[in-house]
């Protein structure tokens, strides 16, 4: 028992050394990567729940590195807010996402902030210079957020959101019902709409819990006056039952992938999904 439990103990370490090995070299070409124009933004539209008019597109970056090729936001995120290379990346995604939302007619770009750039001082002064600089209306921008960024200091949280909110900054909670806020907290923020997170669409057709709780989430969100986006939408099923329940906005692979810059232009000038 004791050479099988030395065993374990060393394969812990090894595979413990090798995600620190992954996570070295992640953060060292992600610290190369802006400069050497690795990263690209790609957006998937976010569609009314009766037709498909696109009211917004979501950005989401990707990083195409020559030593690791197509490396996941997935992967690469939670090691850019380790080592503070978010705030960085983070520029950089919200001026290429502001770039492009000026070519399209009226739609809003909706780009993720992670609680480590919520949460750094001067967070509002900083996005507003952005968007001045861009010349966009901050209506056009929403700022996507998580309740981890709610989470340790929810009044200060609040004071942020409702300044940003008092600019005309559109507010959505996203992967909501995965975290931690509590109602009581969703009252007392100001925000635009509530995006259920994937997991819950997922296992609407097999699980009466997670049915259940887009359900719920749903009647929430309308019962607040929010708009409720569906998101991870990749069924034909899936979008009548979320259509049923009331949410207001469909995105998912069953509209449209997330596209290139390109083919988003084409998009928003067509104003609805072919
Ligand atoms: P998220 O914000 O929840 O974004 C939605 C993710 O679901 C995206 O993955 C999107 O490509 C994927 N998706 C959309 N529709 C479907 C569908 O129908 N089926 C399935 N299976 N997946 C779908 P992606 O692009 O890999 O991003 C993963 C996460 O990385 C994002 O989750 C977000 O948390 C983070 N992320 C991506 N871009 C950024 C960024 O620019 N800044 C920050 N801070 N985080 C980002
Ligand atoms: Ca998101
Ligand atoms: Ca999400
Ligand atoms: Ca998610």
């Amino acid at each position: 028992a004791k050479r099988s439990g030395r065993g374990i103990v060393r394969l812990f370490d090894e595979q413990m050394d090798e995600g620190i090995r992954v996570r070295r070299l992640v953060e060292a070409g992600l610290t190369q990567a802006i400069a050497r124009d690795e990263l690209t933004l790609v957006f998937q539209p976010i569609v009314g729940r009766g037709d498909l008019s696109i009211a917004g597109f979501e950005a989401l970056v990707r990083w195409h590195s020559p030593e690791h090729g197509a490396v996941s936001p997935a992967i690469f995120i939670p090691i850019a807010e380790e080592s503070n290379l978010i705030h960085q990346l983070g520029d950089w995604v919200l001026d290429e996402a502001l770039a492009q939302v000026r070519h399209w007619p009226d739609q809003y770009v909706s780009v993720n902030f992670s609680p480590v750039q919520f949460r750094r001082s001067h967070f509002v002064g900083h996005i507003l210079d952005s968007v001045r600089r861009a010349g966009v209306d901050p209506a056009r921008v929403q700022i996507e957020i998580t309740e981890t960024a709610i989470f340790d200091d929810a009044e200060r949280a609040a004071q942020t959101l409702c300044e940003l909110r008092k600019l005309g900054f559109r507010i959505a909670l996203d992967d909501f019902g995965t975290g931690y806020s509590s109602l009581y907290n969703i009252r007392k923020f100001a925000l635009d709409c509530l995006k259920i997170d994937r997991s819950f669409i997922d296992g609407m057709g097999r699980e009466r819990e997670s049915a259940a709780i887009v359900h719920s989430i749903i009647h929430l969100g309308r019962a607040l006056g929010l708009g409720v986006v569906a998101e991870g939408v990749e069924t034909e099923a899936q979008a009548q039952a979320l259509r049923v329940a009331g949410a207001s906005h469909l995105q998912g692979f069953l509209f449209s992938r997330p596209v290139a810059p390109c083919e988003a232009r084409k998009l928003a000038a067509r104003r609805a999904l072919p």
